[in-house]
Order: structure tokens, then sequence, then C-alpha cells
């Protein structure tokens, strides 16, 4: 009996909970997901203004705040938020995300975090061949997981 409680335990501390795609943008106009508590933003390409560093789209845009233009910033950011979608405070988070490039090749990197935001580096050329990017964290003891983006369609060979 105590192997059988044992096992028990093992497995619910083993569960991964996996997202929800809402379709709403989240408040930097990136893809969301519900993890059960909260939700995940990722934005995939930053544009950011210089002098307002919150304003944060996926889009070329210019700035709410001055109208300046935007400037890209080499990263994918994800964002926690609560159900009415304010950020989360960020403590005992940790993770990796693994990309997964459109040829099928991928990378995995452990996510960084800087003034509340979590982040990965990512090239242009990255940007450009990106197809999903699987977001692993671990938050209080439980672990989540996200899949952003679409899994490779294969398609038939060119002779
Ligand atoms: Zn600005």
């Amino acid at each position: 009996m105590k192997e059988v409680l044992f096992i028990v335990a093992f497995l619910i501390g083993s569960i991964s909970i996996y997202a929800q795609q809402l379709s709403k943008k989240g408040p930097h106009e990136g893809d969301i997901f519900s993890l059960d508590d909260f939700h995940i933003e990722m934005v995939k390409e930053i544009y950011r203004c210089l002098l307002h560093p919150e304003i944060v789209r996926e889009k070329n845009d210019i700035c709410i705040k001055d109208g300046a233009k935007l400037e890209r910033d080499k990263k994918i950011e994800f964002y926690l938020l609560n159900e009415d979608f304010k950020e989360l405070e960020l403590s005992n988070l940790e993770g990796r995300v693994r990309i997964v490039f459109k040829d099928g090749t991928a990378t995995s990197k452990k996510i960084r975090i800087d003034n509340n935001v979590i982040w990965i580096p990512l090239s242009n050329n990255g940007h450009n061949e990106f197809q999903q990017a699987i977001v692993k964290i671990k938050l209080n003891d439980e672990k989540y997981t996200a899949t952003f983006g679409h899994p490779i369609i294969h398609k038939g060979h060119h002779h």
C-alpha cells in the first residue's frame, strides 16, 4: 500500500498543465494562452519605444505616448498575466523555451527574466525561420507547457 501511495504522489508531482489558446490577442498584441490560474502571452517580434520601454508591440508601429517610431529588438518576450490581463509578479520562476524552425531544426534556450519580463534572444534569421515555441516553465512547484505557433506541415518532395 505504501508503494501505491508513493507512485500516486509521484504522478501528481510530475503533472504538467497544458495551455489553451485564447481567441483574443494580449495587451502587447501577442498570442495568448490560458494556464488555469493565469495567462501567458508571447510577443514574437519586439518593437519597443526607446523612451518608453513599457510600450511593446508585435508590429512595426509608433509609440502611443510620444509618436516615436518603435525600434526592433532581437528577442521573443513572454508575459504572465492575471485574469484581468495585468502582468504578474515573477518569482520562483524557471524554465526553457524550445524554438522549432521551419526546416525542422530546433534550439532550446533557458529563459531570462529582466524587469518582470521573460525573454530569450533570437536572431533576425531565427525570427524569419520561426515555426513554433514550446514554453516549459516551473512556477511555485507547478509545471506548465504552452506551445505557440503551428506544427510543421510536411509537404511532398519536389522533383
Ligand atoms: Zn515613446
